[in-house]
């Protein structure tokens, strides 16, 4: 077996072996694309000219487990060495209708019919099993639109007539903008054109769709060249049109780019993961609107967090975004303007601390969030960065200690507090925690039951 084939090459050749002979079981979309790209390939889809019938009965002849996992679409799950595969039966697309499912599929159709209904040249190429084998397998590749040479040249190119494909289908203008993100490749002419003449069909998937779309979009090793399209083709619009007014607003002397290039920018430099991406991606979405200038020609956007904060949240919601990863997309957006200089006090770090903790971000992640952030601005990096080591080392020594961030960590809780004040809880119990959290913030040796009972005590006394 050639190299990346993963330590499933037994179980697959167990299958190939049950499913001979006749079967032209053959490797087909996503993971041909990727072994040819040398990347790391997803799960191997397989497709066969056998009906799904003899798939399974063949399989269970060889003392294979085989499951109808997926009937309608002719697909049937074959288990060797305890690793499923998807083995699908030739199919052609009846007619759209709905914009994202045909209405029927047909089996039985010819391998080259098969690799037609896939959306772009590169995911509509074959391997037959058996040449994996071999220790040279070009010439058996089934490539009959070009994905290869498409893939030489770094190209995501429509099978067929975009048009008429992405009146099909309305995700695969997303998927073309995710695959140029992912692989780093340009949407070809004729595609990228039929993107905004098909905005209606897209506009109908769903949002639960689009939000995992755009995710992969985001985490994707180049993700401004699919963003840039989305956003060109009208694509961005149809989900995230607040976005819009972020092209061409002009910053300050502390930013290279306009507002939209450097989200794009933070996207790029911040970790690829969904929480810190979306929040490059929408961390300044409040800007445009919230832009002065003043008389010495010094441009401001005073209160863009909050903004942003709103914005942010109205977006998540309408891609219907779970409720753990909106959190941290939030935090983030909430707390990429604060910066400790020099200035602050130790317990104004720990008021930040405590603010980051309430909000439920690790101080680790507020710092990737910064730096990518700060790389974006495209001005004085080295400083920046020095700046920025310099506050993680001072607010990670100042965390060490692991001082009382919240009134959860007060050594007297609300029952103590109840039974020192003699009556019943009620706000009071609140505020009384809230004005001990602050005494610790700015004093933890303070967070002992005898200090805080005395401390309690002089503000029940002030509150009587
Ligand atoms: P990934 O690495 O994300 O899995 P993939 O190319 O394998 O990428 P899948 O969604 O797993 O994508 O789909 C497998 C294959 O099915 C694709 O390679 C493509 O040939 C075909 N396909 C998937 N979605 C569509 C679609 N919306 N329209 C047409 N063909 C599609
Ligand atoms: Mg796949």
């Amino acid at each position: 077996m050639k190299q990346g084939q993963g330590p499933n090459q037994k179980a697959l050749a167990l299958v190939s072996e049950a499913l001979a002979p006749g079967a032209q079981l053959m490797v087909v979309g996503g993971w041909v694309r990727d072994h040819l790209l040398g990347r790391v390939a997803g799960d191997m889809d397989l497709a066969t000219a056998l009906m799904p019938e003899d798939v399974m009965r063949r399989s269970k002849a060889a003392g294979l487990k085989a499951l109808p996992t997926g009937l309608q679409h002719g697909t049937v799950t074959v288990i060797a060495n305890s690793h499923g595969f998807e083995i699908t039966t030739f199919r052609g697309d009846g007619d759209y209708r709905d914009g994202r499912h045909p209405e029927s599929v047909h089996l039985g159709v010819s391998l080259r019919e098969d690799l037609a209904r896939r959306d772009f040249t590169i995911n509509a190429m074959a391997l037959p099993v058996d040449s994996l084998e071999d220790a040279e397998t070009p010439e058996r590749l089934v490539d009959p639109f070009g994905g290869k040479s498409d893939l030489e040249q770094r190209i995501i190119r429509a099978v067929g007539d975009p048009l008429k494909r992405f009146a099909e289908d309305g995700l695969r203008p997303l998927r073309a903008c995710r695959f140029a993100s992912q692989l780093g490749f340009d949407i070809e002419e004729i595609t990228l054109s039929a993107i905004p003449k098909r905005l209606d069909v897209s506009a109908k998937v769903s949002v639960e769709r689009v939000f995992a779309e755009l995710t992969k979009l985001l985490c994707g090793p180049d993700p401004k060249r699919g963003l840039q399209p989305l956003a060109d083709s009208g694509l961005l619009d149809l989900w995230m049109p607040e976005l819009r007014p972020m092209i061409g607003c002009t910053q300050n002397r502390h930013h290279r780019f306009p507002v939209w290039e450097h989200a794009l920018e933070a996207v790029a430099f911040a970790l690829p993961e969904p929480a810190l991406r979306w929040a490059a991606l929408l961390h300044d979405v409040g800007k445009p609107s919230l832009r002065t200038a003043d008389e010495t020609g010094g441009v401001h956007f005073y209160g863009h967090e909050a903004l942003s904060m709103e914005i942010t949240s109205a977006i998540l919601a309408r891609l219907k975004v779970g409720h753990a990863l909106s959190r941290e997309v939030l935090a983030l957006v909430r707390h990429h303007g604060t910066f400790p200089t020099d200035e602050w006090s130790d317990a104004a770090c720990r008021r930040f601390l405590a603010k980051l903790s309430e909000d439920g971000l690790p101080l680790k992640q507020w710092g990737h969030f910064r730096i990518a952030d700060q790389l974006a601005k495209g001005i004085d990096e080295t400083s920046n960065m020095l700046k920025h080591q310099i506050v993680m080392t001072r607010l990670g020594k100042l965390a060490e200690e692991n001082p009382p961030l919240s009134t959860r960590a007060l050594s007297l809780d609300g029952r103590a507090l109840m039974e020192l004040a003699g009556k019943r809880g009620g706000p009071w119990v609140g505020e009384l925690q809230n004005h001990l959290l602050a005494a610790v913030l700015e004093d933890p040796s303070l967070n002992s039951s005898e200090s805080l009972g005395s401390l309690a005590k002089n503000w029940l006394h002030s509150h009587a």
